[in-house]
């Protein structure tokens, strides 16, 4: 029997977080003894929320979840996940289209670990359309975010994209 704890990674730009993250956080949280939300820090990919503030919103959502604990990463999500001990990797698949991506780095993260396992759940049907370039896009236009993102970080988000970016 193995005794050790079990932690779990789920790794994303979150920029930012959706109902959609928010719910496979809920439902990863149920698996792990401890599960760890790791914000990638990305220099290639240009966020429009600061690493900070991508980390604060999801602490924000999450803080009644006790096994839950946020943090941002760069480089590889393998090194991350093996520097806390975690044996999986946690994703969220929407549309087929999703599937392909995540096949591949799936297939990628065994061949750098064949212990490290990445553990796919399914979408809500709900969020299942939901992505957090939807939800910019739809804020900065001025549309109703309401029901995309959790309630307690609607406003951070309205505020962010309606101020003028330079
Ligand atoms: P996005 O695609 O919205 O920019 P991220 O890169 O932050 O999201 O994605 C992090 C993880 O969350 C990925 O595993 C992604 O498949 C998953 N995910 C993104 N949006 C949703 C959603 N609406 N429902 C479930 N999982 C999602």
């Amino acid at each position: 029997m193995d005794n050790k704890i079990k932690i779990g990674v789920y790794p994303g730009s979150f920029d930012p977080l959706t109902n959609g993250h928010l719910d496979i956080i809920k439902r990863a949280s149920k698996l792990f003894d401890k599960l760890i939300v790791g914000v990638l820090h990305n220099d290639s990919k240009k966020a429009i929320f600061s690493m900070e503030e991508r980390v604060a919103l999801i602490k924000k959502c999450t803080s009644d979840i006790p096994n839950v604990e946020v943090e941002f990463f760069k480089g590889l999500l393998v090194d991350f996940v093996r520097e806390r001990n975690a044996t999986a990797i946690v994703k969220g698949l929407r549309a087929v289209s999703d599937y392909e991506y995540e096949l591949q780095m799936a297939m990628l993260n065994k061949h750098i670990d064949k212990e490290l396992e990445t553990i796919f759940l399914m979408a809500d049907i709900q969020n299942s359309f939901l992505s957090s370039s939807a939800v910019k896009e739809l804020a900065y236009h001025g549309g109703d975010i309401s029901g995309l993102v959790p309630e307690v970080i609607k406003e951070d988000i309205v505020v962010k994209l309606t101020k003028p970016l330079h």
